[in-house]
């Protein structure tokens, strides 16, 4: 196969663990920064013009769309789906999950389990929208933030009232969600592949923080899942329509409760905690999986 990989940073562990097993596999691998793409747009024949080339004869693409690019992203890996090329993930899909209201609109209405959650532009009574997620404590979230910035315990009403005004004030989007304490700081990332769960960690928060992201000082381990965890992210995945993700769940009193369904998820850390070839069976799976012009969305 020849294979694009949509990447900003050839060096990123992610990266360069999928360009060494595609090369492997004897596969022909370039790596292509979406931002030096230039494109025509036409009916009749849609190019992807990088640097001095033109990109043709691509049967697969591999977008590595990072959160900050994915407006532009998006639009050179639809124009690959234009041009018939296998993307792992569709563009639609990734959209789809980079929307934190659109993701857990999609997920409730596959009768996922998720977090109570609330939102509003500009609400008018911010005592109603505390009431409405089941009251103190609750944690407030930035929509635009990743990494655990911009994520907020708030364990009284007042402080949680404070924290939303003090957002509104600034403009930024925020969700309002029930705090799930008996997760106890952790959180499973699930990694999906298709249909199944090929691989599973637990992140933990350390001592006195509730975030368990690794960025914010959280420390991996193996750990078994159940039948009902693997399916919630199963479900989860196929509901954004994503052949590859990462699914974050926490384990609540009442099953596993989805948080967020990652369309990039990165490699190190879960290679790393289950020892697996992650990137050996994304690229397995691509091979068995590639067709030309199979997008369920084109684009759409
Ligand atoms: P980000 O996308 O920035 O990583 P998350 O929504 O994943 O933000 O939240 C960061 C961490 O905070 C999660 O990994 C989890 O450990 C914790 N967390 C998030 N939401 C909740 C919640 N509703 N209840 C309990 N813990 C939560
Ligand atoms: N850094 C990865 C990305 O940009 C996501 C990290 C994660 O999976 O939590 O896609």
């Amino acid at each position: 196969m020849k294979i694009a990989i949509l990447s900003r940073n050839r060096s990123l562990y992610s990266t360069r663990r999928l360009v060494e097993e595609g090369i492997n596999r004897g596969h022909e691998v370039h790596v292509i920064d979406c931002l030096h793409c230039y494109m025509n747009i036409t009916s009749a024949s849609p190019k992807i013009h990088y640097h001095e080339e033109v990109l043709d004869d691509f049967d697969v693409v591999i977008p590595r769309i990072g959160a900050s690019v994915t407006f532009y992203g998006t639009a050179v890996l639809r124009q690959f789906e234009m041009m018939g090329v296998f993307p792992l993930n569709e563009s639609v899909a990734i959209s789809r999950a980079r929307d934190k209201l659109r993701s857990l609109q999609l997920l409730a209405r596959k009768g996922v389990g998720m977090p109570v959650t609330g939102f509003a532009n500009k609400p008018d009574n911010v005592p109603e929208l505390i009431r409405m997620v089941g009251g103190s404590p609750v944690v407030i979230k930035l929509l635009q933030g990743t990494q655990g910035i911009g994520v907020v315990l708030a364990e009284t009403r007042k402080a949680a009232e404070s924290v939303i005004e003090a957002f509104m004030g600034l403009k930024a989007d925020i969700l309002v969600q029930e705090f799930v304490k008996e997760a106890g700081g952790a959180d499973i990332r699930c990694f999906v592949i298709g249909d199944k769960v090929i691989a599973a960690m637990k992140r933990q928060a350390p001592e006195g923080e509730f975030r368990s992201n690794l960025h914010r000082g959280g420390s991996a381990s193996l750990v078994r899942i159940t039948p009902e965890e693997r399916r919630t992210a199963v479900t989860a995945a196929k509901a954004m329509g994503l052949n590859v993700a990462g699914v974050d769940l926490l384990r609540s009193a009442r099953g596993p409760l989805v948080m967020e369904v990652n369309s990039s998820p990165g490699l190190e850390g879960i290679e790393n905690a289950t020892g697996k070839n992650i990137a050996g069976m994304i690229i397995n799976w691509t091979e068995k999986n590639q067709k030309p012009w199979k997008t369920k969305t084109k684009g759409q």
